[in-house]
């Protein structure tokens, strides 16, 4: 019997139409975290199903993240803000909507450089929304609540609760909780392959979350993206400042979730080295390595 090569029927309904497709995007972006795929190799593989799974006019699968990444922005309270130093005074810092001021207020030196780049930039992530969020979780709302709940004995330490800088600083704990405190940590990582420190992230480790879950990935705030290579003194100082004035003094001081029982933001920033001191401090410090 001769079998002749028939047309490939086209499916009536392309299965693209069953297909949520944000809840599919989002799950592709989890795929693409777990292998650390790009973002051309996600959508050559969208490419790749639209071929044999249906036809490209029924096809209703976004072209590309955009408009996923939009919408878990918007779920997560997530912000990027680009912000632009001084380089002169190393005092002040452009506000994130300011994109006209090409001149510093202070010293009056210029903010961008003759090919309209700006001198320094550094990319910063507010986490007041982000914890607004987390907190209006329940799961994330009741973890905070550890302090209080933990087994505890007056005559041991067993947690940073039980120090003295963590009792005078932050107060007795009630239930539900008024108040969390957030440690600020600064370090320089290599973000490329080339080996160097090429990054500073500058992240906040929620110390009121139960010890096993501080320092997970998914729980760390991640606040700035500093370049390694800033000289010593003010350069990284006045970020810190900056941050300060745009969301920490509030949330200290008013706290977040109006709506709720308002919950203040305490932040601890220390530094076990000199060189760590330094730069949180915006002093210079004279003498070896290991004063
Ligand atoms: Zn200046």
């Amino acid at each position: 019997m001769l079998f002749l090569p028939q047309a490939k029927p086209e499916p009536e309904e392309s299965i693209y139409n069953a297909i949520d497709a944000v809840e599919f995007m989002r799950d592709l972006r989890k795929l693409q975290q777990r292998t650390k795929c790009g973002n051309n190799t996600c959508v050559g593989f969208i490419k790749l199903f639209e071929q044999h799974l249906g036809t490209k006019a029924n096809s209703t699968l976004p072209k590309s993240f955009a408009a996923c990444d939009k919408a878990l922005k918007a779920e997560a309270g997530v912000k990027c803000l680009e912000l632009h130093g001084c380089t002169n005074c190393q005092r002040h810092v452009f506000a994130p909507g300011d994109k006209t001021s090409a001149r510093c207020p202070e010293c009056g030196a210029g903010r961008y450089q003759a090919d309209g780049k700006p001198n320094e930039r550094v990319f910063f992530f507010p986490i007041k929304g982000r914890l607004q969020k987390l907190m209006s979780l329940p799961r994330y709302y009741n973890m905070c609540q550890h302090e209080f709940e933990r087994p505890r004995n007056n005559n041991y330490v067993t947690d940073v609760y039980d120090t003295p800088a963590w009792r005078k600083f932050m107060g007795p704990v009630t239930f539900p909780i008024q108040r969390i405190g957030l440690q600020f940590c600064v370090d320089a990582i290599p973000a490329f392959a080339a080996g160097t420190l090429s990054l500073k992230p500058a992240e906040f480790i929620n110390l009121s979350l139960p010890p096993s879950e501080r320092a997970k990935s998914e729980n760390i705030l991640l606040s700035m993206l500093l370049p390694a290579n800033l000289p010593k003194g003010q350069s990284q100082k006045k970020y810190f400042d900056f941050i300060a004035d745009f969301e920490l003094n509030e949330m200290a001081t008013i706290g977040i979730m109006p709506d709720r029982i308002p919950v203040k933001v305490k932040i601890f920033s220390t530094s076990m080295d000199t060189k760590g001191r330094e730069e949180l401090t915006g002093n210079v410090f004279v003498g070896g390595a290991g004063a």
